[in-house]
């Protein structure tokens, strides 16, 4: 035998050997990043014969996760919600921007809404998830109660909480004089004195044009010279002569009479002088931070902490996708994150059928 046959022949066994191993791969457990799809052809029945598998497993029960859900249900796909932490749509009062839906209490659009996904035969269990193996395929998802759920692909809706300052006084009196969120509490300010809204970009003025219908005055307290939100919001704000802005300003103390907010103590950052602000409220507008702990260190994550997601909800893990808040920094609207998690619930229904899950196979 020449050489060049001998080479030839070890080229081709180290083939063979190379792509039994990724068969292995594919069929067996893994489904890595980025790894092509169209050659993952699985084993229903070894998928079928595994404990605790689920096509579909929606982490979250706010809009993003429940219209997710009532794509893969409805598609016929056994989908398991994981309820955790409630909403920030459920902690909100009565919402008017939901179109079809003059006025309602941000809880019963969501009643209505789960309703309308578990009669397409979607389950719903209360659990938080305490880790989640992205590393084998199905993914395991270790809950509170000590059990494990197998997810072939997944939806992610976690959600988002806001920033809080860390000062005195802020979490003694959370729902006592202290927000975030005007649009949730400002009819609670009307015809009160004074009321500041903290932070400097455009959630800080939105805030403060929330309460402008209702509070007397309004102060923006801000740490730096100069506001980090756009021309267009700021432009707003010249119609509003009751709302001022403070400028090199810091809050340092939140003060009150045991039940409610009275005053906040405030630093000015160029003098170091210090004086107690007599106020009726305080709105925290600085952030929201997105509950992604769970997922740092394996799926992608932006510079603040928001899941990297394609157009089409895809995160960096192959049938793992991301929809609402959790993926959102710029909207955090409720009805965006509808159309996110339709987005991945559309594309987890994609995934499982091009990997020739059927929809109904382990009914
Ligand atoms: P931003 O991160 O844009 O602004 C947060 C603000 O809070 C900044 O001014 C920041 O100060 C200040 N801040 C942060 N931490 C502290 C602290 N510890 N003490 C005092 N001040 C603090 O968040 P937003 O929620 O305003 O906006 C988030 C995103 O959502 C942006 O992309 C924004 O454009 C978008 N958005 C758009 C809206 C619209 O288009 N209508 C409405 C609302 C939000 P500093 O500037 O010094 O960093």
């Amino acid at each position: 035998m020449s050489k060049k046959s001998t080479l030839l022949i070890v080229v081709l066994i180290a083939s063979l050997i190379l792509n039994v191993f990724q068969g292995y791969k594919l069929h067996g457990c893994h489904v890595g990043v980025g790894e092509s799809k169209k050659n993952s052809h699985l084993d229903v029945q070894m998928i079928k014969s595994m404990e605790g598998v689920v096509p579909l497993v929606v982490i979250g029960s706010g809009p993003a996760g429940l219209s997710a859900a009532m794509r893969g249900a409805r598609a016929g796909y056994d989908t398991l919600i994981l309820q955790g932490a409630p909403s920030l749509l459920a902690q909100t009062e009565y919402v008017d921007n939901w179109l079809g839906s003059p006025h309602e209490l941000g809880t019963s659009i969501l009643e209505r809404s789960l309703q309308q996904v578990l009669s397409f035969g979607a389950r719903l269990k209360e659990a938080f998830v305490e880790k989640i193996d992205f590393d084998h395929w199905p993914y395991a998802i270790h809950l509170d109660d000590d059990t494990i759920v197998r997810a072939l692909s997944m939806v992610i809706s976690t959600g988002a909480h806001p920033r809080m300052l860390g000062i005195p006084g802020e979490k003694e009196y959370w729902g006592r004089g202290v927000s975030a969120c005007a649009r949730c509490d400002a009819p609670f300010y009307q015809d009160k004195e004074h009321v500041v809204v903290i932070g400097g970009g455009d959630s800080a003025i939105q805030e403060a044009l929330e309460l402008a219908p209702y509070a007397k005055s309004i102060s923006i307290i801000h740490r730096r010279n100069q506001l980090r939100a756009s021309s267009h919001s700021k432009s707003l704000l010249k119609t509003y002569p009751s709302i001022q802005i403070m400028y090199n300003t810091q809050p340092e103390r939140i003060v009150g009479d045991e039940s409610f907010v009275n005053g906040i103590e405030v630093v000015d950052t160029q003098t170091g002088k210090r004086r107690t602000i007599p106020v009726d409220g305080v709105f925290l507008a600085i952030g929201h931070i997105p509950n992604t702990k769970l997922f740092e260190g394996s799926l992608k994550l932006d510079d603040q902490g928001y899941i990297v997601v394609q157009k089409d909800a895809q995160t960096s893990k192959e049938g793992v996708f991301a929809a609402g808040d959790v993926a959102d920094p710029v909207y955090r609207q409720a009805d965006v994150a509808i159309g996110t998690g339709a987005i991945a619930g559309i594309e987890a229904v994609k995934f499982l059928t091009e990997i020739g899950f059927q929809a109904g196979s382990r009914k």
